[in-house]
């Protein structure tokens, strides 16, 4: 089986760049090219909810933001996939999931077998001052394999 390069984004800047450089790399060791984007979500703890719905509060507008988050995803998926190929890259497989965004991201790299995890040093939020954003520190903190975080 060929190897597999796993590029984690979350549309920043930081995770373009680690797309490119993804795509570079695979097309260079003509490995296979994993992307994947984690829809963030946390479930409301049942009797949380369940006390929302007794006060009338709306539990809908939860599930209708993580539903857009979703497509956004999706779309986000798809517009990576094609910069990939553009780029060169041979086999690409893009793929949203749905969960905590560190822990996906290593269960997505253990199932697929990936040799080399990429991400952006920092992600979407504006914390100026952290060097590594949460996620990115999580994930090179626990993966078992090669991790790159892109500058
Ligand atoms: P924080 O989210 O901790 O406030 P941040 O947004 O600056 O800070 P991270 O979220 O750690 O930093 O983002 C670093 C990199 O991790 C991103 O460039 C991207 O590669 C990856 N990443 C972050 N969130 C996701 C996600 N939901 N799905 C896939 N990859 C993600
Ligand atoms: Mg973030």
């Amino acid at each position: 089986m060929s190897e597999t390069i796993l590029v984690a984004i979350d549309g920043s800047d930081h995770a373009w760049k680690a797309l490119d450089l993804a795509a570079e790399i695979a097309k260079n060791r003509s490995a296979r090219l994993f992307i994947v984007h984690v829809v963030p979500y946390e479930p409301m703890p049942e009797s949380l909810r369940a006390f929302a719905r007794a006060e009338n509060m709306p539990v809908e507008e939860e599930e209708a933001r993580f539903h857009y988050a979703r497509i956004v995803g999706d779309e986000l998926t798809r517009v990576a996939e094609d910069r990939a190929r553009k780029a060169g890259a041979g086999e690409v497989v893009a793929r949203a999931a749905e969960g905590r965004p560190a822990d996906q991201i290593l269960a997505q790299a253990d199932a697929e077998g990936a040799s080399m995890i990429l991400m952006g040093s920092r992600g979407l939020s504006d914390a100026k001052a952290l060097l590594l954003g949460s996620v990115s520190h999580k994930v090179a903190n626990r993966a078992t394999c090669t991790c790159i975080a892109v500058k």
